[in-house]
């Protein structure tokens, strides 16, 4: 679904623009400041972004495409501190890995990823530090290798264990070690 808008996008960036009302393409295209609220009640924000203004001079007609829709999420994302959708996508296939398989090996879902990739949703912050994480080196394979069952967590608990056993062992001793002692002594 995302390639398909990618692709959409790349193909709205090679054809001339068209107007939505007359189909023409004397369209010409101004930068312009644009501010936006975003969220309702007391949570509600005003965003202020620049985006590419559309104008069919035929129609006398001004209007906002995809390309200022992005630009509108990318400013909600950056208000948030959330990665924007193009980050997202970039650290995926970073991996070189197909939405299904970077699910599958994060745990994260595949239908959530696509939504953040598609700016259709924002992650979360929790999701948005995860997100983070997978873009270091290293911590992929780390996951990957842990598998569904989450295997090398599984040794990092074991390891807490066996020290705590060793403590309870190390007092056992200790104990035997003065039991042995008083009854020497005695
Ligand atoms: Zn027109």
């Amino acid at each position: 679904m995302g390639s398909q808008r990618s692709t959409t996008r790349i193909q709205a960036a090679q054809k001339k623009h068209e107007c939505p009302l007359c189909g023409g393409h004397r369209v010409t295209t101004s930068m312009h400041r644009h501010t936006f609220s975003y969220g309702s009640g007391e949570s509600a924000v005003e965003l202020t972004v620049d985006v590419p203004v559309r104008r069919c001079e035929p129609c006398n007609f001004d209007y906002l495409d995809e390309v200022a829709e992005d630009a509108e999420h990318e400013a909600i994302c950056q208000h948030f501190g959330v990665l924007p959708p193009g980050e997202i996508r970039r650290i995926r296939e970073g991996h070189r890995m197909t939405r299904a398989r970077f699910a599958e090996v994060t745990g994260l879902g595949e239908a959530s990823l696509n939504r953040w990739e598609n700016g259709l949703t924002i992650q979360t912050q929790a999701y948005d530090k995860y997100l983070r994480l997978l873009a270091l080196p290293g911590i992929m394979q780390l996951i990957e290798k842990s598998g569904t069952g989450g295997a090398s967590l599984r040794p990092l608990s074991n390891v807490g264990e066996k020290r705590f056993q060793t403590l309870e062992v190390t007092e056992d001793v200790r104990r035997a070690q003065q039991n042995f002692q008083l009854r020497s002594a005695a």
